[in-house]
């Protein structure tokens, strides 16, 4: 249940792999591959950091897999917008979802 993210650029990242975003959108509805998925949550750290405050409409928690709003219908995890998946990781460079895997 668990979201384990290594892009600690991002401002809802505590630099320890654990996001305290409110919500994580994760998109990428027909993609040729996992580099198609990828969380749009991310908010670099830096001055635009305020428009992205949206989320930080406290109190903070540590976000889990059930704070995933997810549009990548071709996943097997996916369900009804949510992350079914036991624990999600999400890649340092691209933030993509590394937890991705299509449907057989
Ligand atoms: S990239 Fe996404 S999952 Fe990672 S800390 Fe930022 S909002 Fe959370
Ligand atoms: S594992 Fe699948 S359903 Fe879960 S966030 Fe990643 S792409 Fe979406």
């Amino acid at each position: 249940m668990s979201v384990n993210c290594s892009a600690t650029k991002c401002v809802h990242n505590d630099k320890d792999g654990n996001c305290y975003a409110k919500l994580i959108h994760v998109r990428g509805e027909l993609p040729a591959s996992v580099d198609g998925i990828m969380c749009h949550s991310y908010a670099p750290e830096g001055p635009l950091e305020v428009e992205f405050a949206l989320e930080f409409d406290a109190p903070c928690h540590q976000a889990t897999t059930s704070n995933i709003q997810c549009g990548a219908r071709k996943c097997k995890h996916f369900e009804n917008s949510k992350c079914k998946a036991g624990d999600v990781q999400i890649s340092k460079l691209a933030a993509t979802c590394e937890t991705f895997q299509g449907r057989t």
